[in-house]
């Protein structure tokens, strides 16, 4: 507000711009204000001195509030799209023009806080009242200067429960598979934006309806991917579900090989996934088959499940693939049996003590404390003198042979 005040009394055109103000009207809280001004980026940055420009060509600068950062741009038309994603050049114009440049009717509106106006050229604030998703101008053409729309597209009609306009909808399907060469880290960062909204069952029904399932993954599906059940795994996720386990719910049968382009290492690669969302992932698509056959698991290794921190996740895949409540209230039995005793205990055994056996460190040593641990969560040693008779058994029987005669 203050900084549309300051702008205004400079003498400037200055209101709020895009998602902010179609949130404002639909009673939903920003994320964020973002201003659009006639005040070129120089007299922005001349009129708030501590601001950073950061979009130079395209007229942005960053005013920096309380905390807050808010992106003040200049009225801009854009040139020449190359890369079917960003414009060439861009030159500064007038509100209307700006309007025009943006993506979605809903986005396309300006208010002016000060006299409580909304500018409205692109008739916006109609096709929010009627929930519905339009492209401003022509579909096709919008979606080929940049194919990134059709995500941010599905995006908005899921989050906000919009239908989409059936000649926007139609430019899509048609043009869905110029997706595919489009940046994978952008199209990372929208299915994101997707998945960890609750609205993702809708989102990734559209994606299905409209073809663009397919380039998201960038290689080709089979039916089985493609098949609706598919969203009812999605459908059975808690509504805070974070990327790591919707992407889990949405490519779980997708990659049985780890070379695919669906595999957690491929997708950390091009959709620049964190260290941890990849290391989540691995879990969540390592587990679930182990989960699925929980009956044919033996205690340690369910233990060693129940012991990590993302179990509750796992959980959460399983039960959105299990939609049944008969497994679902066995396992849960199961999960009550194996937690009566602890899940992860101090090892009784440890290295020191098959050093002291006169072991050496090595793979075979490493396989004995595993199993000595697995026997311990099994509950097969009552104390620590039990699993050290365990341990040199173990290894008397299984040492390797000394050396042989040549
Ligand atoms: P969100 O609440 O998710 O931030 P938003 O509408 O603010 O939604 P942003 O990506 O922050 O979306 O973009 C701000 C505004 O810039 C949009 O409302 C839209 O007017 C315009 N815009 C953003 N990306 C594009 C694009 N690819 N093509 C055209 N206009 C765009
Ligand atoms: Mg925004």
């Amino acid at each position: 507000m203050a900084v549309v005040d300051t702008l205004q009394k400079a003498g400037f055109e200055a209101y709020f711009a895009g998602g902010c103000v179609r949130d404002e009207l639909m009673g939903l809280v920003p994320q964020d204000y973002d201003v659009a001004t006639s005040a070129r980026p120089q007299e922005v940055l001349r009129h708030f001195p501590k601001s950073q420009q950061v979009g130079v060509a395209f007229g942005v600068v960053l005013v920096r509030r309380r905390g807050a950062a808010i992106e003040v741009a200049t009225f801009r038309s854009d040139g020449q799209y190359q890369d079917g994603r960003r414009p060439i050049s861009v030159t500064f114009s007038s509100a209307q023009l700006d309007a025009q440049r943006r993506d979605f009717t809903c986005n396309g509106l300006f208010c002016d806080p000060i006299r409580g106006t909304i500018l409205d050229f692109v008739g916006g604030r109609a096709d929010i009242q009627a929930r519905c998703l339009r492209a401003i101008g022509d579909p096709a053409r919008r979606f080929a200067e940049d194919h990134l729309r059709m995500l941010r597209a599905i995006r908005f009609a899921a989050r906000l429960n919009f239908q989409i306009e059936s000649s926007t909808l139609a430019a899509m399907a048609q043009q869905a598979k110029a997706l595919a060469h489009i940046s994978r880290e952008r199209v990372g960062q929208e299915m994101r934006m997707i998945l960890t909204h609750p609205s993702r069952r809708s989102a990734a029904e559209l994606l299905l309806e409209t073809g663009l399932l397919q380039p998201v993954w960038h290689q080709p599906l089979t039916d089985a991917h493609l098949r609706p059940t598919r969203l009812d795994w999605l459908a059975g996720l808690p509504r805070q579900a974070g990327f790591a386990l919707a992407l889990a719910a949405l490519i779980c049968d997708i990659s049985p090989t780890p070379d695919a382009r669906t595999g957690p290492e491929a997708l950390q690669k091009s959709w620049v996934l964190s260290t941890q969302e990849t290391a989540d992932l691995k879990f969540l698509l390592g587990q679930l088959p182990v989960l699925r056959n929980w009956k044919n698991q033996r205690l340690a290794v369910l233990k060693r499940i129940f012991a990590d921190h993302r179990s509750q996740e796992l959980l959460a895949l399983y039960r959105a693939g299990t939609p049944e409540p008969g497994p679902r209230l066995e396992l849960e039995e199961r999960l009550r049996e194996i937690s009566a005793t602890p899940l992860a205990p101090d090892p009784l055994v440890t290295g020191d003590d098959l050093i002291a056996m006169g072991q050496k460190p090595g793979p075979k040593f490493r396989a004995w404390l595993e199993e000595l641990y697995n026997q311990q969560l099994e509950n097969q040693f009552p104390d620590r003198a039990t699993a050290l008779t365990a341990a040199r058994q173990l290894v008397a029987t299984d040492a390797p042979p000394g050396p042989r005669a040549p």
